[in-house]
């Protein structure tokens, strides 16, 4: 045996299609059920290579019959030959040092895996038996006569002897026993005589699974070469694993299960794992498959599993988003992975946040320099980050001056309050009547002030009253603009193109219209860059593309590098210049932490080159999703890599669409159940963005096919 970087090591997995001393022969079909369900696939691990290798059929599968209580003398022998071919075939795998998965079966396919591993290892080797029962009676104790009740008291050599063989495989000292609530008074005395600690539910109640589980695993790893894991389905709580032989309440659940294996594949020495006692034609929406998809996950994946941390969120977290069922957990340039390995390109961006790309070498530098000199002073002092960062704004966008925050929504409120106050100090509107307009189907943000004014109902129920000074006119539209004015108007607030709304690009010339005409009126013109801004539509602001100065803007998202919330209002000096010292503030904004962030942040877009990249790919991307012409697709527009593809809801919906990506590695979000975005980080390569088509293509190809298929 040799094992260095064990957690790596292949795992070769082998059916053990087995029911003899089951009640349910049905059991036999388990490995093959599981294996047709695809449970392999589901397994990908980036860091190991899991194959199913071969599949062991018993030489009679039919259910148990029974002369005087006892298993027939053939079924005894058919079990025992079937032992000894599993145990040969087990002890191959561990001899390569290679991890041996078995998958039953029966549980009495145990007496062949451990026997298998003790022979091989020639050392003790520990066991922690996960199972709602002991399976330690003798010919003697046992009152049917199962052999599926007698495994565990076979390997510690007692019982039947032609399946133990007369010999101990394991020591009592190394084995134990966790998750039993259902056994006779005869097992519990066998084991306990021998020393085996069992673990009953009552105590995994008392003291936690988890905290049960590290002493199991201190048993089976203390003075042995290694150990191995034997679950029954059974210990699962049957509302979550129904399709086990002899189901017994009040089990685990199987959330609880997974999240404590999860401790164990954390291990270096684990020689085998087997899983047993699934039985295909009890399994009622496979859900027990389910269950064993989950626990091989957490063994052979050695992360958090998907259900677990989803479960949790549900349990903790309030329920204010619906994301798609992936959990990420590391990320790198255009992709991120899952917990499981599995890796997918990132068409999304965190709506932006991510421009530079994940962990970008640069911003990680910065970030992890800047951590160790300084990082949150708050603005009562000076730091000596924040200055570079605001004289480089100003640089980039053509601004006098930046003033700093966090989120996107609080440069947003930063705008609010600035336009308010010019109107009141400078343009000479009467107290509390300044006027704001903004357009139907904005998104701002969500302080209490910005749903107010959002034409999205859903943003606004419950959150009133809202803020009065609020004026709503369609997009798009800049005579509706002129219409809405006053002598109380104060400012004009707009995205050049709208992101939430479902990238809607507005007509050519509109921006520079309200550009002019917020000029003539004296109103001021405040375009909200957050998400455009910065290179995301393949210009620095996308209010270039007309050639438009407003007199402020709010940027955010790409600013923070895709490491840290940072944002910026900018405006022209008579604009800023209405603050005063305790006018407006923030604990965090313009810490040097984030100011240096921010800076290397727009350093690297500027030195990459990504404004000119957005603009090219961005057009690309536009025309190759344009050639798509599927029936399901209604529209495709865009600005450079901000592109929209609204979709025919009669048909698909956008999220359903959106799921499907995920399914080919491709991560992106609907908008309002009709739009699917593709913003990809800025810094992504051709081949990378030809990569995510043909992917797109394939969904909607694939989304077709359904179609008709239910038409
Ligand atoms: N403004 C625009 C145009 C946005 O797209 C967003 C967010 O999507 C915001 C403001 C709000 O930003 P944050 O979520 O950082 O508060």
């Amino acid at each position: 045996m040799v094992g260095l970087d064990l957690r790596k090591r292949e795992v070769k997995i082998i059916g053990a299609a087995c029911a003899i001393g089951s009640p349910h022969a049905g059991c036999a079909n388990g490995p093959d059920v599981l294996h047709s369900l695809g449970i392999v696939n589901a397994l990908y691990s980036s860091d190991r290579r899991i194959e199913w290798t071969n599949t062991l059929y018993a030489e009679r599968t039919e259910p148990s019959k029974r002369t005087q209580n006892i298993d027939t003398d053939a079924a005894i022998s058919a079990l025992a030959s079937f032992s000894e071919r599993l145990a040969s075939e087990v002890s191959a795998v561990v001899a390569q040092s290679q991890l041996a998965l078995i998958i039953g079966g029966d549980h009495s396919c145990a007496i062949g895996t451990w026997r298998g591993v003790a022979q091989t290892v020639g050392k003790p080797v520990g066991l922690i038996w996960i199972d709602a029962h002991l399976d330690s009676h003798t010919e003697i104790t046992s009152p049917s006569g199962a052999l599926h009740g007698m495994p565990l008291a076979c390997l510690l050599g007692h019982g039947l002897i032609a399946l133990s063989q007369g010999k101990a495989s394991l020591l009592p000292q190394h084995v134990c026993v966790v998750g039993a609530r259902s056994f006779e008074a005869e097992e519990a005395v066998l084991l306990m005589g021998l020393g085996v600690r069992v673990f009953g539910m009552d105590e995994i109640q008392r003291r936690g699974l988890d905290s049960v589980m590290a002493e199991a695993l201190t048993i089976a790893q203390n003075g042995t070469a290694g150990f191995g894991v034997s679950i029954d389905l059974d210990v699962i709580d049957p509302r979550d694993a129904p399709a086990v032989g002899t189901p017994a309440a009040g089990g685990l659940r199987r959330a609880q299960l997974v999240q404590s294996l999860a401790m164990l594949a954390r291990q270096d020495n684990i020689l085998a794992l087997e899983i047993a006692e699934y039985n295909p034609h009890l399994d009622v929406e496979n859900r027990s498959a389910d269950c064993v998809r989950d626990l091989l996950h957490a063994l052979l994946v050695p992360r958090q599993a998907r259900v677990a941390v989803i479960e949790l969120e549900k349990r903790y977290g309030a329920s204010n988003y619906a994301p798609l069922p992936v959990v990420l957990s590391k990320s790198n340039g255009v992709y991120v992975k899952d917990e499981y390995g599995k890796q997918y390109i990132d068409m999304m961006s965190a709506y932006s946040a991510i421009s530079v790309g994940h962990a970008h070498p640069r911003i990680l530098q910065v970030l992890y320099d800047q951590a160790h000199r300084l990082t949150v002073t708050s603005r009562a002092f000076y730091n000596d980050r924040l200055p570079l960062l605001l004289q480089r704004l100003c640089e980039v966008t053509g601004f006098d001056r930046a003033l700093p925050m966090n989120t996107g929504m609080e440069a947003v409120e930063t705008a609010l309050k600035a336009a308010r106050k010019w109107a009141y100090k400078v343009k000479g509107v009467v107290p509390d009547q300044a006027e704001i307009i903004v357009c139907e189907g904005n998104f701002h943000g969500r302080s209490i002030t910005i749903v107010g004014f959002s034409s999205e109902a859903q943003y606004r129920d419950g959150f009133g009253p809202y803020a009065p000074g609020f004026t709503r006119i369609a997009y798009g539209d800049a005579a509706a603009l002129e219409r809405a004015i006053t002598p109380n108007t104060a400012a004009f607030l707009v995205e050049p193109v709208q992101g939430e709304a479902g990238i809607i690009v507005p007509p050519r010339g509109y921006l520079a219209q309200c550009a002019h005409i917020c000029r003539e009126h004296n109103v001021l013109l405040i375009c909200d860059e957050i998400q455009t801004g910065l290179g995301r539509t393949g210009k620095m602001l996308a209010c270039e593309h007309e050639n438009v100065k407003p007199d402020a803007i709010t940027l955010g998202k790409a600013l923070g590098g895709g490491v840290l919330p940072v944002s910026a209002f900018l405006a022209r000096d008579a604009v800023m210049q209405v603050f005063t010292p305790g006018d407006h503030g923030s604990t965090f904004g313009g810490n040097p932490l984030g100011a240096a962030v921010a800076l290397e942040a727009l350093n690297v877009i500027i030195e990459e080159n990504l404004v000119q990249r957005s603009a090219e790919l961005g057009a690309y991307l536009l025309d190759q999703l344009r050639a798509i012409h599927s029936p399901l697709i209604r529209d495709v527009r865009g600005l450079g890599l901000f592109v929209g593809v609204e979709v025919d809801t009669k048909k698909i919906s956008a999220r359903r669409l959106c799921e499907k990506l995920l399914a080919h590695g491709v991560l992106s979000k609907d908008t309002h159940e009709t739009v699917l975005r593709f913003a990809p980080p800025l810094i992504i390569t051709h081949a990378e963005l030809d990569w995510a088509l043909d992917r797109v293509r394939a969904v909607f190809a694939e989304a077709e096919r359904e179609l008709r298929h239910v038409a």
